[in-house]
């Protein structure tokens, strides 16, 4: 019979779908749990459950076949889950994989929900919290920064980094209980010094990581590029180019009234969600009147601006015009570069980028500029270095580092006795635990697990 037992529940065995729906030549249904051989073995003919070696099988179901697939039992502890887990690598499309799965159901497996398969391998002690993130930006990742910072992750380079502050933190912790319990021993106090060299170290540690934040979460969002100029100057050619060029996903911004659309395009260093603004004007007067076209709700989380216009005149007057409207950087782009003819300059802007939608010239280097700007405004990329790249991870190192700030308040000035000081030192740990997901906080792991897909 089907169970029900909640999400998180390690005592039953779950079955989903782990690749993407619809028409496709395989799709792998995967099962784990402590009884995902034996319900296995009731479908699949001839069964074996010799471990890590794909066999075709039949899969059946009261009698009748439902499809020919591969078949591979990774027994507990060495899958991904920790649990016995059985992959089954059916013919694609949606009712082959659809009647595996209600076959496996109706044995006494239920639906995963999302996410699930990962933290049964997070509460199984197979990956830590980060690493679990770490897969869901993996599949989510819309540039090769985004996927290599991603693999960084997952391959446990943030843990590490947080694991190694947090030895630090609980040594700290000890030095202060031994300068409470052992003031009067042989060797004496622990020094000051030390303990002020500890609280400076732990300190700028949280420092140098909160300092990634910015730059991890720009990775992760990717930066706002705005496209703006007068009607008809060319911006919805050219975000069309830019993104044709990468074979972008195009995703139009959610909402009831469709203001802009938006694509991400990961060519470059930086992921970057071009938004289009065609067709829209802004409220501001002299924005009307210029007939220039901008959202300024875009305008306003701009981390760069491209002001469009197809003469120098007009570039002077649309980047004039958004330079005053938007705090970040405006690049200044020569669209219909091509209709120029031979022998003519495109521009007399020694800093306009010509560009054509027609003939996509320029286009490389209007990606390039938009890169180069943002690295002197966020700084670089380092490659494979342990980033911040979530909100969650911020915060949990900037509550860290607020208890490491109020424990050396209180140290320094004395006022309170360092036994009650330590409580400080204490949270510092609990934030960084909470954040690699060594102790078990189910809100924690309900937030991250509930943007996963099923199957994952
Ligand atoms: P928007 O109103 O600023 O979004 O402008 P559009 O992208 O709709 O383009 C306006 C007109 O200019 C259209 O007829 C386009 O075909 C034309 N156009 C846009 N970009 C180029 C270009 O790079 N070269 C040429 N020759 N024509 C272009």
């Amino acid at each position: 019979m089907p169970t029900n037992n909640p999400p998180g529940a390690l005592d039953d065995t779950i079955v989903a779908l782990a690749s993407a729906p619809g028409r496709g030549a395989i799709a792998l249904v995967r099962v784990s749990g402590p009884d995902a051989l034996s319900i296995a073995a009731r479908h699949v003919s001839p069964w074996s459950s010799h471990p890590r070696e794909a066999r075709l099988c039949t899969i059946h179901n009261a009698g009748e076949a439902l499809d020919q697939a591969l078949v591979t039992v990774f027994p507990g502890p060495d899958s991904f889950t920790g649990d016995d887990v059985v992959e089954i690598s059916t013919h694609g499309g949606l009712l082959v994989p659809a009647s595996v799965i209600a076959a496996l159901i109706s044995s006494g497996a239920r639906q995963a929900s999302p996410g699930e398969f990962t933290r049964r391998a997070v509460l199984n002690g197979k990956l830590d919290l980060l690493q679990a993130e770490a897969i869901g930006d993996l599949i989510d990742a819309q540039s090769h920064t985004m996927r290599r910072a991603a693999l960084g992750q997952l391959d446990g380079g943030l843990s590490r980094r947080l694991m190694a502050l947090r030895q630090d933190l609980i040594e700290l912790e000890a030095l202060i209980a031994y300068d409470i319990d052992f003031p009067e021993e042989d060797d004496g106090p622990v020094p000051r010094e030390r303990i002020d060299s500890a609280i400076q170290s732990l300190g700028s540690g949280l420092e140098r990581l909160l300092a990634t934040a910015p730059i991890g979460e720009l990775i992760r969002e990717g930066a706002v590029v705005v496209i703006a100029g007068a009607p008809n100057v060319g911006k919805s050619s050219l975000f069309n180019a830019l993104v044709g060029r990468s074979r972008a996903i195009v995703t139009e911004i959610p909402g009831t009234t469709r203001d802009a659309i938006e694509a991400v395009i990961g060519g470059g260093t930086w992921p970057l969600r071009l938004v289009d603004t065609a067709g829209l004007r802004s409220t501001s007067d002299v924005v009307e009147r210029m007939g220039i076209e901008v959202s300024e709700r875009y305008l306003s989380q701009a981390h760069v601006v491209l002001a469009c216009a197809d003469s120098d005149q007009g570039l002077e007057q649309t980047s004039g015009l958004v330079q005053r409207l938007a705090s970040a950087p405006v690049l200044r782009v020569r669209t219909k570069a091509d209709l120029v003819s031979n022998g003519n300059e495109v521009s007399r802007l020694p800093d306009a980028i010509p560009v054509s939608a027609e003939d996509g010239r320029g286009l490389q280097e209007l990606v390039a500029a938009i890169d180069e700007t943002l690295r002197k405004t966020h700084g670089q990329i380092i490659p494979d270095a342990p980033m911040l790249t979530s909100a969650r991870h911020r915060y949990a190192i900037e509550a860290a580092r607020s208890e490491i700030l109020q424990f050396e308040h209180a140290w320094r000035e004395e006022k309170l006795p360092p036994t009650v000081a330590s409580v400080h030192l204490r949270a510092a740990v609990v934030s960084l635990e909470e954040l690699i997901g060594s102790i078990d906080v189910e809100d924690v792991f309900d937030r991250v697990f509930s943007s996963f897909c099923v199957g994952k």
